[in-house]
């Protein structure tokens, strides 16, 4: 908890991993606990899978809009994955920021070099990666969401995907999603104290000085 008067700005938290590595779990459990962390609801093209809402999981859109609201200047960033188009959008990011709340974005390596691109102060990434490959299929199995061959090609995206790791500030592999929650929630904590987030400090330091005297 923060003195009063002293502000901090929030914190734009981008998990990436391999589609498959857990990292939408560890989004929803940390939405679940965390009442200052909110979610970017991004935009897409592909087609809704069973069970997902839209404007709850994706803002699900046809590829002629989509095109028309990147023309229109109202994505943060946007690039094209397995063949679809996904984005943030620029305004719903700034309403929650300006809160001094968190935002968590579920964004793949291209979005998270966008967004550090125009976010470098305010932008924490964490890379989430499976215990191993095996193991990332076996979970794209269980979860069956997607047929044989988006199963397949996903596999095949895999490491290409896990080569950009070292452009994180954070890695963590996800052998228990309860630990690598903990993990997140612990690199999240650090970076909410930064320094360079609050503001207000000074004053509430002068304040110190006057009530010793
Ligand atoms: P899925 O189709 O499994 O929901 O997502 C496929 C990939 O697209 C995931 O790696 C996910 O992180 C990424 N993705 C989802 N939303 C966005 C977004 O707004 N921007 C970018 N760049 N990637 C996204």
């Amino acid at each position: 908890m923060l003195p009063q008067n002293v502000k901090r700005r929030g914190v734009m938290l981008a998990l990436s991993s391999p589609s498959g590595a857990g990292k939408t779990t560890i989004s929803r459990l940390l939405m679940d606990i965390d009442p200052e962390i909110h979610v970017s609801i991004s935009a897409t093209t592909r087609q809704p899978r069973p069970g997902e809402i839209d404007g709850v999981h994706y803002q699900f859109l046809d590829k002629e809009t989509f095109q028309a609201m990147v023309d229109n200047g109202e994505f943060l960033e946007y690039a094209t994955v397995f063949e679809n188009m996904y984005g943030t959008l620029r305004k719903p990011v700034e309403e929650i920021l300006s809160k001094g709340h968190d935002v968590l974005f579920d964004i793949d390596w291209q979005g998270t070099q966008q967004l550090r691109d125009v976010a470098r102060d305010d932008i924490v990434s964490i890379f989430i990666l499976p215990p191993d490959l095996k193991e990332l299929e076996n979970r794209l199995r269980i979860r069956a969401q997607d047929s044989a061959e988006e199963i397949d090609y996903r596999m095949g995206r895999a490491m290409s995907e896990i080569s950009h790791y070292d452009e994180y500030h954070y890695v963590v592999v996800n052998h228990e999603v309860k630990d690598s929650l903990q993990r997140v929630q612990s690199i999240l904590e650090a970076e909410r104290m930064k320094s360079r987030r609050m503001s207000g400090l000074n004053e509430f330091i002068n304040d110190f000085k006057e009530k010793d005297i």
